[in-house]
């Protein structure tokens, strides 16, 4: 008898045309978050397994836990598909049990074995009752002993992680989330990536109006967002030429949404140039003037991106029980200004027109100085993928 961690796919083993390709790379994937430990990860059409050192369970337990498309997680014993050795290994297991009440569970994929489930659970329930003093319930045991009985061998567990759930990154391909330092676009980023969308992130930099606090704050979320892919990386934007020329020559009611339409128009070159698919980002339906469904439209006219907005239909408490859960929260609520605040003006239009906003930005060269500001972007890389976050809530 050996411990082994069993993995359950869930909800990607319906996909089936694609499975192979899912399998693959929720295995990069796992690979990736493993990569520190001495482990032989092996698989199949709808389990994993990886074979570990006793030492390193937690740890590893821990790190499988932030792994998108992984839905089950089972430390179990593994015997042959032999009798005796799952009787001693069921009684084995119930050693220190302190429960009271049991069922059993057997799910025979080797059809190869000679006893059929139910028979099984009868079997191995005579077995329980004879050697400890647990009583059955069916109903609603204390615990229930699963016997998975497969080709490859017989599985024995009585708890089961559930995992985050979601799709494996990078299924989905890559997609630009705006990053800002709040509280919402962490949280529209982690959404994302759950549906299996790799990110690279764009910050909009206004300094010496923004700070370098703001900046780094914007850097951290990104590396706590990183810890479920292991890819993202930053595109700093210089957006304070941007933002002054709109000051100087855009009626102040206007100045947030032709600032808007200058961040999705440099979003959807970024997309173009890095062969992303979609732009991500943190609005919400109503939360600002600049979110109100005419300011929508008037902003998402600049692009044929399509735009995805995970949090759009959450109130702003849904998404701060999210930023908790995934440990944004602390971080987005440090009181850093973003460029978005730095020029709020005091009635920004709720009902913007189309028309005047082009207007207004013909009154500037705001081509070239997209052109400008795209061409001195800085992009960071190098990510602390390795931050100490306690995903456990997540359980
Ligand atoms: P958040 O809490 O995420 O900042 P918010 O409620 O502050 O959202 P806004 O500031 O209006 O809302 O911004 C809406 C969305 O636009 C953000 O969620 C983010 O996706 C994007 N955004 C805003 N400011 C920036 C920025 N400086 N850089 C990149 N993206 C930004
Ligand atoms: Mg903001």
């Amino acid at each position: 008898m050996n411990k082994i961690i069993m993995i359950k796919y869930g909800e990607l083993t319906t996909k089936k045309a694609n499975r192979k390709f899912f399998i693959e790379t929720l295995t990069r994937n796992i690979e990736r978050v493993l990569a520190d430990y001495n482990v032989k990860i092996t698989k199949d059409r709808v389990r994993m397994y990886i074979e570990f050192n006793e030492r390193d369970l937690s740890g590893i337990l821990d790190n499988l836990k932030k792994v998108f498309g992984l839905h089950g997680i089972v430390v179990a014993s593994r015997v042959n598909n032999n009798i005796e050795e799952i009787e001693s290994c069921v009684l084995d297991t119930l050693k220190e049990s302190k429960d009271k009440t049991f069922k059993v569970d057997t799910k025979r994929a080797d059809k190869n074995f000679p006893i059929h489930s139910m028979d099984f659970n009868n079997k191995i329930g005579g077995l329980i009752l004879k050697n400890t003093s647990l009583l059955v319930d069916v109903h609603n045991p204390d615990l229930i002993v699963h016997i998975e009985i497969r080709p490859e061998g017989t599985f024995i567990y009585t708890n089961e992680i559930r995992g985050i759930g979601g799709y494996p990154v990078g299924i989905q391909g890559k997609g630009l989330l705006m990053l800002s330092g709040g509280i919402d676009s962490p949280v529209a980023g982690y959404l994302a990536l759950k549906r299996g969308v790799d990110l690279e992130c764009l910050y909009f930099d206004s300094p010496p109006h923004t700070s370098i606090e703001a900046k780094n704050k914007v850097i951290d979320l990104a590396n706590i967002i990183n810890e479920y892919s292991g890819h993202i990386k930053v595109n700093v934007v210089p957006f304070t030429k941007i933002q002054e020329e709109i000051y100087k020559n855009v009626p102040d009611s206007y100045i947030i949404t032709i600032m808007r339409r200058m961040m999705y128009r440099i979003a959807s070159r970024i997309c173009q140039k890095n062969r992303l698919k979609v732009i991500i980002n943190g609005e919400s339906i109503g939360q600002v003037a600049s979110q109100t469904l005419t300011s929508m439209v008037a902003i998402n006219s600049v692009t044929n991106m399509p735009v995805i907005r995970p949090v759009a239909c959450m109130d702003k408490l849904e998404i701060i029980d999210i930023a908790k859960e995934i440990n944004t929260y602390e971080t987005s609520i440090l009181p850093y200004e973003d460029c978005c605040t730095i020029f709020l003006p005091k009635h920004p239009v709720i009902n913007p027109d189309v028309e005047k906003c082009i207007k207004y930005e013909s009154t500037f060269d705001y081509e070239s100085l997209i052109e400008d500001a795209i061409n001195n972007i800085e992009v960071i890389t190098d990510l602390n993928t390795k931050s100490n976050n306690d995903f456990s809530e997540l359980l």
